[in-house]
């Protein structure tokens, strides 16, 4: 497998710094905000895509909605809620391989393009 930049992140081989961690799951802000806020929540396993994804991986994708949840229940501009949105494969806008969640809140949120 070549270099993944969200494995080298989750593993903090690069600058960006994680907002939420434990042993398996991951939370760093986007680089190129959609929204005022706009976080990425990862599963620290490389899984490409959702489509990679196998039974194995219930407990985990299970996990990666509720940390989601969790981290937007104690943002402060996310109190009045937030989307959540999972790009799948290059027909859905996927550039990065590897599994993520996008939290998007706060102003500048676009409901009709997002
Ligand atoms: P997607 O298009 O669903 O694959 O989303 C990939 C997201 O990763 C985009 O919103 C990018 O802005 C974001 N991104 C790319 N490189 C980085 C990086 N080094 N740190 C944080 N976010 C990144
Ligand atoms: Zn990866």
């Amino acid at each position: 497998m070549d270099a993944c930049l969200f494995c080298e992140i989750a593993r903090g081989k690069t600058k960006t710094q994680l907002i939420y961690e434990d042993d398996e799951v991951a939370a760093f802000n986007d680089i190129y905000p959609k929204a005022e806020v706009h976080i990425l929540v990862i599963p620290k396993m490389h899984i490409a895509t959702l489509n990679d994804a196998t039974s194995e991986h219930q407990q985990l994708l299970g996990k990666l909605m509720l940390c989601a949840s969790q981290i937007a229940s104690t943002h402060n501009k996310l109190g009045n809620g937030y989307k959540l949105i999972m790009n799948v494969g290059k027909g859905g806008g996927q550039t990065v391989e590897h599994i993520h969640l996008h939290i998007l809140g706060g102003k500048r949120l676009n409901h009709e393009t997002n």
